[in-house]
């Protein structure tokens, strides 16, 4: 089995496993984040250089 990463360019994600269990958002503020029903995990890229904090 094969997990992959998805890659972010938000902070916050939404997953829900093509309807397999309840949305759910994830927060990647630490940079990755993994979803607690799934385990897929997300990874934050910054792509959005220009935007300040
Ligand atoms: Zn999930």
């Amino acid at each position: 089995m094969t997990v992959d990463t998805i890659k972010a360019t938000d902070e916050i994600v939404s997953c829900s496993d093509n309807g397999q269990h309840p949305l759910v958002y994830i927060n990647l503020k630490d940079g990755k984040g993994k979803c607690q029903y799934c385990g897929q995990s997300f990874e934050l890229t910054n792509t959005n250089p220009s935007k300040a904090h």
